[in-house]
Order: structure tokens, then sequence, then C-alpha cells
């Protein structure tokens, strides 16, 4: 289990941080290749808060980036203020199956210390690589009809919004399938959260179980974020795998994933609007889950 000693809240540590320009494709797991118009990694609250300033004395939106990975950059120039979570990753058993865990850290170390203490989580997400921070913004979790989500396990979350330190208990935050008020472009950052997991009689290695799973079921052939649509019609996207464009693809493997070979983004985007019109002509509605950044 990873513990480094720097809290995410504390401010002692501040400096200015100013964004500038990068060209880069490893900002999305998609792989794509954009000229950042502003980009910077921020360390403490301090520095995050100096960008949260330029983005507004520049007229630009702000993204808060932890692992790229429910992320599409639609353009080649991308003018929001990419601001990528580089807190101190804090772990820390808090005893009784408590667990409290700075928003940069991966979901992975929360998993190995839950299996190693035998105590129920979020195994389903053991494939997923997300930080603490995306899984709490983006509610990861199941497919819809299981109803199970990252959010049953947290107790409070800590963030910090509109130049304050704020904390909540996890029922105070309104949170639905794949939303919370922290999804998207909203210059809220997740600080920290602390998560409460029940112990469990099972001995089977759940990590391991849901990785091999996971390998079996979904397509990890090329660059891709994941399920694409939050919701879409099952026997619609059936029907677009395999469909290609630009270097990008629906998975011939994974309904509703999208593939990625190209350093543009514009077959993606094609293919979203593809599976969006052909939605709207049978009267549905097919809703992006990935955060669509400008
Ligand atoms: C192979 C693969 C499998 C996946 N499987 C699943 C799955 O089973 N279930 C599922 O739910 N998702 C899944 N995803 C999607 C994705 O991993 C999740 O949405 C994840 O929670 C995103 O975490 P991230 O750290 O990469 O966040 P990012 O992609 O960097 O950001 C996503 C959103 O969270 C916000 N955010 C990130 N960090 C913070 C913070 N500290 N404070 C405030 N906002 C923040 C961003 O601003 C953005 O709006 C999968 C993705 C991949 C690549």
């Amino acid at each position: 289990v990873e513990i480094e000693s720097n809290v995410p809240v504390d401010e002692s540590a501040g400096g200015v941080v100013v964004a500038g320009a990068l060209e880069s494709d490893r900002l999305s797991t998609y792989r794509t290749r954009h000229r950042f118009e502003r980009y910077a990694e921020f360390s403490t609250v301090e520095q995050f808060r100096a960008l949260c300033e330029q983005a507004s004395r520049e007229g630009r939106r702000l993204l808060v980036l932890g692992n790229g990975s429910n992320v599409l950059f639609r353009r080649g120039r991308i003018r929001t203020l990419v601001a990528r979570n580089k807190l101190g990753r804090v772990f820390e058993d808090l005893g009784e199956g408590r667990v409290r865990a700075s928003s940069s850290l991966m979901i992975s170390v929360i998993l190995k210390h839950c299996r190693d203490q035998r105590l129920d989580s979020f195994y389903y997400l053991a494939s997923v690589p997300a930080t603490v921070g995306g899984a709490i913004a983006m509610n990861a979790g199941r497919g819809r009809s299981f109803g199970q989500s990252i959010f049953d396990f947290v107790e409070r979350v800590t963030w910090f919004e509109d130049g304050e330190i704020r904390t909540a208990s996890a029922g105070e935050i309104p949170h639905e399938y794949r939303w919370t008020p922290f999804a998207g472009l909203t210059g809220k950052l997740v600080l920290e959260a602390v998560f409460r997991f029940p112990p469990s009689a099972e001995t089977e290695d759940k990590i391991g179980e849901r990785v091999r799973f996971s390998k079996e079921t979904q397509d990890h052939s090329l660059p891709n974020c994941g399920s694409v649509f939050k919701e879409s019609k099952g026997g619609l996207m059936l029907r677009l795998r395999g469909l290609r464009l630009l270097g990008a693809s629906y998975s011939t493997k994974t309904a509703n994933w999208l593939l990625n070979r190209s350093p543009s983004p514009r077959g993606l985007v094609l293919l979203i609007r593809v599976a969006q019109v052909l939605h709207r002509l049978i009267g549905r509605r097919a809703v992006v889950e990935l955060i669509e950044v400008d």
C-alpha cells in the first residue's frame, strides 16, 4: 500500500503555477494527440486556486484531470485549461474497515487493501484505470441494471469549490448513474474521501476474478475509455459493432465501446454522432458518458 505524508489540504506548500502550452497524446486513454493551449499540474490547493484564477482571467473553462480514462478531447487544439491532479497520494487505514484516501490515489491501491483485509469493496472496478477523484466524480460503478457504484462505500468527501474547502457526507452529495456535481467542467476539485468497507466472508481473489472477466468480455486491444454511452438502445449499439471511421471503430467484441488508433479525435467524434443520429431516427436518446472537452 502506497503511503506518502503529503496531505492534500495542507496549503503551506502553496506556490503559484501558470498553465502553458503543451502538445501531448498522454492526457486521455484514447491517446489522441492535441495542442493544449493551457496545461498545468498542481500539487497543492493553492496552486489549483491559482489555475482557477488564470482560467477565469483568460475566459477559459477548466478541467480537473485525473487519469484521463473518461475524457474525450474533441478538437486538435484544446482551449479549456487542463489542470492535472498531482496532489500527494495519501492512503490511511483508519481501522474497522474505514480508509481515508486522497483524490490522486489510484483506486487499485484501495482494492488491494480491501482484498488483503478481507473487506467487501467495489471489486467490479478492478480493471478500471481511475483515480479516486475521477471515480468519485463519475460515480464509477457497474452497469445500470446492477445499481452498484463507488458511492455505496463513500462515507464523506472533502472538496474545494469557490475558494473554500468543504466536507459533506455521501448522503448529502447528490449522485446518480455516472453523475455527481463534480463530473464535467465544474471547477470543483475533490481532495479526499473517507470510505467504509464492511467485512466479507468471501475468500476468493475478487480482483483476479474481475480482471479475468474484464479480459474475456471487454476489448483492451487498442486505446479506449471503456463504455461510451450511459444511456442507449442495446440492440442498436450491437448493430454498430465493427463500424470504422478515420482510424476509430466500435469494438467487434464489446458493444458500446470505441477503440482508437488515430492521433486525431475526428473518427471518435463522428462515430458518436452516427450513433446519436440513428437513435434520434428511432425516437430514442444516446447520452454520452464520456466527458467531452474542447
Ligand atoms: C478499460 C476501461 C474500463 C472502464 N470501465 C468502467 C466501469 O466499469 N465503470 C465506470 O464507471 N467507468 C469505467 N471506465 C471509465 C473511467 O475509468 C471512469 O469514469 C473513471 O472514474 C475516470 O477516472 P479518471 O481518474 O481517469 O478521471 P478522468 O477521466 O481524468 O476525469 C473524469 C471526470 O472526473 C473529473 N475528475 C477527475 N478527478 C477529479 C477530482 N479530483 N475532482 C473533481 N473532479 C475530478 C474530471 O474533471 C472529469 O469530469 C472505464 C475506462 C476504461 C479505460
